[in-house]
C-alpha cells in the first residue's frame, strides 16, 4: 500500500516556516509582506478561495488586502485598480482571482500586473524566466506539487517524470520545475498516443487533466510517486464528492507514495502563494530571502 502524502501537514509546516520568516522580516528590516487579492463578481467557489487566502495571509503575520468588485465592473476599472496596486509600496503580491467575468480579457489583466508582484506566476515574464532558468515567481500549484514530491524523495534528480496535462497554469510549469530538478520530463496531453504506456514509464507521475479518476492503477509503475492535481466534483446532492484525476483506490495499491484528493495538492496552493509573497517582498526590498 502506498504512503499517503499528507498535503495538509506539509502545507501547515510550510506555513509555520513562512510565519517565522515574516516575523524575521518585520523585526530585522521593518518589512511586512502585503498581499492584495482582487475578486470580481460573485462566483461562490472563488469567494471561498479568496476568504481562505485572506485568513491564511493574516495568520502568517502578513498584510492582507481584499478588493471585491461587482461582476459588471468595466475592464478599464479593473486595470486601473491593478495599476494602483502596482504602485502601492505596502503591496508586494497581487492576485486577481480567476475566472474573471466574460467581458474582461483575463490575459490583458494578468499581463498588467507588475511581474515583480505577480505572485501567481502567470505573467509571461515570469513564465519566460522559469523556462530559461532565471529567478522567477513560479505558479503556486506547480510549486506545491514539487514540494510534495520532495517531501517523500528530497532528490528527484534523474527520475523519469511524466506530467499529464499541458495547461499554462499547471502542466507546463510543473514540467519546467521538474526539469529544473533534473528529472527527465515527458509532457502528455489529449493527443498523446498510448497514454497508459507513457504513464507506466514514470517514477514520478503528475496528473493535471481535469477528468475524474482517468489515470488507472495499472497505468502506475510499481513504487512510483503519484501527484494528483485534479479536483473534480462528481455525484449530486448527498452523494456529491471530490475526486482527483487518478483512480486513488487502484493507484494506491501500486504506487510508492500518492497524494489524496482532497488533502493533497489542494492545501499547498495557498501556502505557496504566501511563500511567493514573502519572496516578492524580499526581492522588491533587496533583502535576501529567509530560509523557508
Ligand atoms: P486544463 O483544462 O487547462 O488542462 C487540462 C489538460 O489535460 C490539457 O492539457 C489537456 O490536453 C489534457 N487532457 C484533457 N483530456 C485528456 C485526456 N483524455 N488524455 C490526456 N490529456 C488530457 O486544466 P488545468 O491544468 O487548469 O487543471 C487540471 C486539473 O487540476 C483540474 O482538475 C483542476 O481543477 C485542477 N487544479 C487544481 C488546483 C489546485 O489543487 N489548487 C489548481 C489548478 C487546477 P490538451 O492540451 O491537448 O487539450
Amino acid at each position: 500500500m502506498a504512503q499517503i502524502i499528507d498535503g495538509k501537514a506539509v502545507a501547515a509546516e510550510l506555513r509555520g516556516r513562512i510565519g517565522k520568516a515574516v516575523a524575521e522580516l518585520k523585526s530585522a528590516h521593518g518589512v511586512t509582506p502585503g498581499l492584495a487579492v482582487v475578486l470580481v463578481g460573485e462566483d461562490p467557489a472563488s469567494a471561498v478561495y479568496v476568504r481562505n487566502k485572506g485568513k491564511q495571509t493574516a495568520e502568517a503575520g502578513m498584510l492582507s488586502l481584499e478588493h471585491k468588485l461587482p461582476a459588471l465592473t468595466p475592464e478599464a476599472e479593473l486595470l486601473a485598480l491593478v495599476g494602483r496596486l502596482n504602485a502601492d509600496p505596502k503591496v508586494h503580491g497581487i492576485l486577481v482571482q480567476l475566472p474573471l467575468p466574460k467581458h474582461i480579457d483575463s490575459q490583458k489583466v494578468l499581463t498588467a500586473i507588475d511581474p515583480a508582484k505577480d505572485v501567481d506566476g502567470f505573467h509571461p515574464i515570469n513564465a519566460g524566466r522559469l523556462a530559461t532558468g532565471e529567478p522567477a515567481l513560479v505558479p503556486c500549484t506547480p510549486l506545491g506539487c514539487v514540494i510534495l514530491a520532495k517531501s517523500v524523495k528530497p532528490d528527484l534528480s534523474g527520475l523519469e517524470a511524466v506530467v499529464v496535462g499541458r495547461s499554462n497554469i499547471v502542466g507546463k510549469p510543473v514540467a519546467q520545475l521538474l526539469l529544473a530538478e533534473n528529472c527527465t520530463v515527458t509532457i502528455a496531453h489529449s493527443r498523446s498516443r498510448d497514454l497508459p504506456a507513457i504513464c507506466r514509464r514514470a517514477d514520478l507521475l503528475v496528473a493535471a487533466v481535469g477528468r475524474p479518476e482517468m489515470v488507472k492503477g495499472d497505468w502506475v509503475k510499481p513504487g512510483a510517486i503519484v501527484i494528483d492535481v485534479g479536483i473534480n466534483r462528481v455525484g449530486q446532492g448527498d452523494t456529491a464528492k471530490l475526486v482527483g484525476d487518478v483512480d486513488y483506490a487502484g493507484a494506491s495499491l501500486v504506487a510508492g507514495a500518492i497524494t489524496p484528493v482532497p488533502g493533497g495538492v489542494g492545501p499547498m496552493t495557498i501556502a505557496c502563494l504566501l511563500r511567493n509573497t514573502v519572496q516578492a517582498a524580499c526581492a522588491i526590498r533587496g533583502i535576501s530571502m529567509p530560509a523557508m
